[in-house]
């Protein structure tokens, strides 16, 4: 499913961020990814949906392989992983059913099968009444929550997260889990990057900790391990 064989990343301004990265990511595995900022998490992450490239060494994801993947196959890839970010990244003119919608992948797909899916979705995530609101109506959480619906829209294998309850409450961000753990219960695999302690230490899965771009740790039911 995941795939990364001896894995470097030197950006164009010379920072090592992965320093030699190997790592095996089954299908229905829950993986938290954790470590020090600027330890090299963001980057392990970005390589996975070819947001950055390799600098060398060899990753497969969902059957891609991502250094020899050409741009206009990038969609494809795409498609297979649903990416959720810390800033929701939502587009501000677009309703949240729209937001959704935009992601889905519309060739040739009817304008019902369309509507129906996007309800199906925001229904799973609890919003199934705020098809119609702008972000900027919604709370935090249910911003999260519609980044959410829009990374499931495409029913992807894979949901990547980098720090999805960075800038949420600790209530919102139970909520952001509860809503994962279903999303992994139904065998979609989970690769997120966080900070939250209580999250890692209350929910335990496998965690994976980095530090100056190497794996020093890699745990099922692990612990958070660091003080913050
Ligand atoms: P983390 O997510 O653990 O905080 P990152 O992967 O964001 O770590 O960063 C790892 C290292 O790479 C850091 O030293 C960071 O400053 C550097 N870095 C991240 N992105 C870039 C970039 N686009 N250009 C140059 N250096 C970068
Ligand atoms: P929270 O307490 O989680 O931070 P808010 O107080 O931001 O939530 O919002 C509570 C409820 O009010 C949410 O359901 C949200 O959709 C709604 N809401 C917030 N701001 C607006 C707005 N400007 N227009 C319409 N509804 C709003």
């Amino acid at each position: 499913m995941i795939e990364m064989q001896d894995v470097w990343k030197e950006y164009a301004n010379g920072t090592h961020a992965l320093n030699g990265i190997s790592v095996h990511i089954t299908k229905g595995e829950f993986v938290y990814v954790v470590g020090p900022s600027g330890a090299g998490k963001s980057t392990f992450i970005k390589l996975m949906y070819r947001e950055e490239r390799p600098t060398r060494g060899h990753i497969f994801v969902n059957g891609f392989n991502i250094e020899r993947l050409k741009n206009r196959k990038i969609p494809y890839l795409r498609r297979s992983i649903g990416v959720v970010f810390q800033d929701f990244k939502l587009l501000p003119r677009l309703t949240a059913g729209e937001n959704v919608a935009y992601a889905l992948e519309v060739i040739s797909t009817p304008h019902r099968h369309i509507r129906k899916r996007v309800k199906e979705v925001m229904e799973l995530v609890g919003l199934g009444d705020k098809l119609d609101v702008l972000p900027n109506q919604l709370s935090g959480g249910e911003q999260q929550r519609v980044a959410v619906a829009r990374a499931l829209v495409n029913n992807p294998s894979v949901i990547i997260a980098d720090e999805p309850t960075g800038n949420l409450d600790p209530e919102n961000s139970w909520g952001i889990m509860k809503l994962f753990q279903r999303i992994n219960d139904r065998g979609t695999t989970i690769v997120m990057a966080t900070h939250n302690k209580d999250i890692v230490n209350t929910i335990r899965k496998r965690v994976i900790a980095i530090e100056n771009g190497k794996i020093v740790r890699d745990e099922s039911k692990g612990m958070y391990g660091y003080d913050n």
